[in-house]
């Protein structure tokens, strides 16, 4: 498959360089230059909209700041270009980093409106800053590119020089994604929490790829700079932003190549459709929306698979403890007037399978979010061994070997079972699978798979981590008799090699044979806790639990 992929590549870009070479006039290398161009902001957008799936509206400023960064440090310092094209690849990076922390937390709409915020002040301030920006009007006279004293010329030479930037920019684009890290990335965008809950370091991801779109962009716009001569706000304008999503959408969202296709494809189309004048925009909003319909994976999407190449990138190594218990001690915590835990303190040891049963409502997912550090206890402290726990980030939590599942499944439907256990660690996928009952699976993608199969998929990743302690929300609903049968053999064998288990659930006839421990939540309190022997007798956790009518 990745040789019919590859053998298309090199046709597809002998094609072009043909037709650049012997066939495009001087205007053709324009449009070729443009398209070079807007293909490298294009994969930089990529990165952010389509790898993160993250609605940023800054990549047009970016783009604009490059440009204009280029221009000042070429006209009033009188830099050569190898400096000025580092300068518009260095302020928007600077400005990345800068809005990053503020902004890359903020949820996805509000990330939007952010970044439209910043493009916004970006055009203000290179519009009315007329001393520095030559306002309105902009900057002229940005010399050629020239390196070394090689004046590289418009035409075929400024073209070629392009279009080498391009492929450089797709090579750093695929050692950005490649291999594992690509797992890890589309669990990120499809799955944050169960993510963060693997150890994997989300924060570190969107701060790299959104610094990186930055210095695409910039990069993009400092070459615009030099290719054009001129800098107006023009380059800052929101129909720069419109243009790279487009391409984006239209030449695939998860593949680097996607953005130069959709760039080549969007700006010939204004050349082709020259003839038709007005109706241009009819035909190009109509290329927009069957794309969006007919091509979800955009152009990219129509070629051969990709093979996902395996152990290249390095992921933290998690750091499991084998010896470790966990000790949750008096948590407490608040929604609003609600306490969903109150005073609450529970222990598993490695080898135990404690069960944590309770009605709807009582703070048993709540308990398994402050475990996982997904929430934070308003008061107590949780302890792994030694280790204070208390008010970490959920990946830390991860890296100590705690690894949650969920009651609502959270997996990525695009990856296939084996590409999901690959995405939190390198780990023997199809021995996984095989022993959570999915064995001979591994290709087919996880959105496929029924949701009560999709929690033992979560259970197989949260082993691939090398999890010592395992947290299950609810891992039996939905499951029929047999596959609660080999859920329940499954975490005995877990358990006899030494995990710690807290389970939560709601069928007794499954959790009580199962459990050395059980603990009975209601209201956010302890009621009761005991052996399951004990707890089927206890009035408080009859009362609790079973309501007016007892076993
Ligand atoms: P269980 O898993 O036992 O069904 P939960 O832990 O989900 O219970 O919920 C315990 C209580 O806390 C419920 O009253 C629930 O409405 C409340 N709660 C849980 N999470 C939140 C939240 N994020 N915001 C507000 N209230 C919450
Ligand atoms: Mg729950």
């Amino acid at each position: 498959m990745s040789d019919r992929r590859s053998l298309l590549l090199l046709v597809g870009g002998a094609a072009l360089t043909v037709y650049a070479v012997a066939f495009a006039g001087s205007y053709g290398h324009d449009v070729l230059t443009r398209a070079g161009i807007y293909a490298i902001a294009a994969i930089g957008y990529q990165l952010v909209f389509g790898r993160l799936g993250a609605l940023s509206l800054a990549q047009g400023c970016f783009f604009g700041l490059g440009a204009y960064a280029a221009a000042l440090t070429a006209l009033d310092l009188g830099f050569g270009f190898p400096f000025t094209v580092i300068a518009g690849t260095a302020l928007p990076v600077l400005l990345a980093a800068l809005i990053a922390i503020p902004v890359l937390r903020l949820a996805s709409h509000y990330f939007a409106l952010a970044t439209l915020g910043i493009a916004q002040l970006t055009l203000l301030a290179a519009i009315n800053w007329t001393e520095v920006t030559g306002g309105a009007n902009g900057l002229f006279g940005i010399p050629q590119i020239s390196i070394a004293g090689l004046q590289i010329g418009f035409g075929l030479p400024l073209t070629a020089f392009v279009w080498t930037c391009v492929a450089v920019s797709l090579w750093i684009s695929h050692r950005l994604t490649a291999g594992r890290r690509s797992l890890a990335v589309e669990t990120l965008r499809a799955a944050p929490s169960a993510a963060a809950a693997l150890g994997i370091d989300g924060a570190a991801i969107r701060f790299r790829f959104f610094l990186a779109s930055a210095g695409f962009g910039g990069f993009a716009g400092a070459l615009q700079a030099h290719a054009v001569g001129v800098v107006s706000p023009d380059v800052l304008s929101f129909h720069i932003l419109v243009l790279l999503l487009a391409m984006t959408v239209i030449g695939g969202r998860d593949s680097p190549l996607g953005a130069v296709l959709g760039a080549l494809l969007l700006v010939h189309l204004p050349e082709w459709f020259r003839d038709f004048a007005d109706y241009y925009l009819v035909a190009y909003g109509a290329a927009l929306l069957g794309a969006i319909i007919f091509l979800p994976n955009g152009l990219a999407g129509l070629l051969p698979e990709r093979r996902t190449p395996r152990s290249e990138a390095k992921l933290p190594a998690p750091h499991p403890r084998r010896d470790a218990a966990l000790s949750v001690e008096h948590v407490t915590k608040h929604f609003g007037g609600v306490a969903a835990l109150d005073d609450v303190s529970i222990s598993v040891a490695p080898g135990e399978i404690v069960g944590l049963i309770g009605p709807n409502g009582s703070g048993k997912t709540t308990l398994v979010n402050l475990i996982s550090g997904i929430e934070k206890p308003g008061s107590g402290r949780i302890h792994f061994g030694n280790e204070d726990l208390t008010g970490r980030s959920p990946e830390r939590i991860a890296r100590t070997g705690i690894v949650r599942t969920f009651q609502h499944p959270q997996i990525a439907p695009g990856l296939t079972l084996g590409d999901s256990l690959e995405a939190v660690g390198p780990c023997d996928t199809e021995a996984l699978l095989a022993r959570v009952g999915l064995g001979e699976r591994a290709g087919d993608l996880a959105g496929s798979l029924p949701p009560a199969a999709q929690k033992r998929l979560e259970i197989a990743r949260a082993l691939a981590t090398g999890a010592s302690l395992l947290a299950l929300d609810e891992p039996a609903a939905g499951m029929n008799d047999i596959e609660r049968a080999d859920l329940a053999q499954l975490l005995k064998a877990l358990a006899a090699e030494g995990h710690a288990i807290l389970l939560v659930d709601h069928a007794m006839d499954f959790l009580l044979p199962l459990a050395d421990r059980v603990v009975c939540l209601s209201a956010g309190r302890i009621v009761a806790e005991g052996t399951p022997k004990e707890i089927v007798q206890d009035p408080r956790a009859i009362r609790a639990y079973f309501g007016e009518s007892p076993l």
